[in-house]
């Protein structure tokens, strides 16, 4: 196999596969999901490595061992590293931006990415401690936390 010497060079097509598809979010997951919904963080503790999982998964993805066990984590994060998008991904403008932040969760052992809001992209600080904004009427579903928004007037 050649080196790719100039990336611009390579071939590309545009295309759109349309999938409709459901996922069932398994027990561990679902009961951190119908959690959420009563505004509570439940994140999945691995007994073997001791990394905890939120959103909670079924399977530790470090040591593989099956995780049965549900712990209550704090409704609060850390601004780890952010992107401001001020278009869409067909390049057309945006008339309010979307803001992306990986977050740590006070007691989860990995990052969660999901949005901000209540800020203005020039406030955005890594390190900004941050607290989830729930939606009114809630699902069971990740979007259940509207936004993460900061703690602390900044
Ligand atoms: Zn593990």
């Amino acid at each position: 196999m050649n080196k790719i010497q100039n990336p611009g060079e390579i071939v590309y097509q545009y295309g759109e596969i349309k999938m409709d598809y459901l996922h069932p979010a398994g027990e561990i997951r679902e009961k951190c999901l119908l959690a959420l919904k009563e505004t509570k963080f439940l994140a999945s503790y691995c007994p073997k490595c001791h990394r905890t999982f939120f959103p909670a998964r079924a399977y530790c993805q470090y040591c593989f061992e099956e995780l049965n066990d549900l712990v209550e984590i704090p409704q609060e994060g850390i601004l780890k590293s952010f992107t401001v998008c001020y278009r869409t991904q067909d390049d057309e403008p945006l008339t309010q931006p979307v803001i992306y932040g990986l977050i740590e969760i006070t007691g989860a052992s990995e990052l969660l990415l999901h949005y901000l809001g209540g800020i203005q992209p020039g406030q955005l600080k890594i390190g900004l401690k941050l607290k989830p904004v729930f939606k009114e009427n809630r699902e069971g579903q990740i979007t259940d936390i509207a936004y993460f928004t900061p703690a602390q007037e900044v």
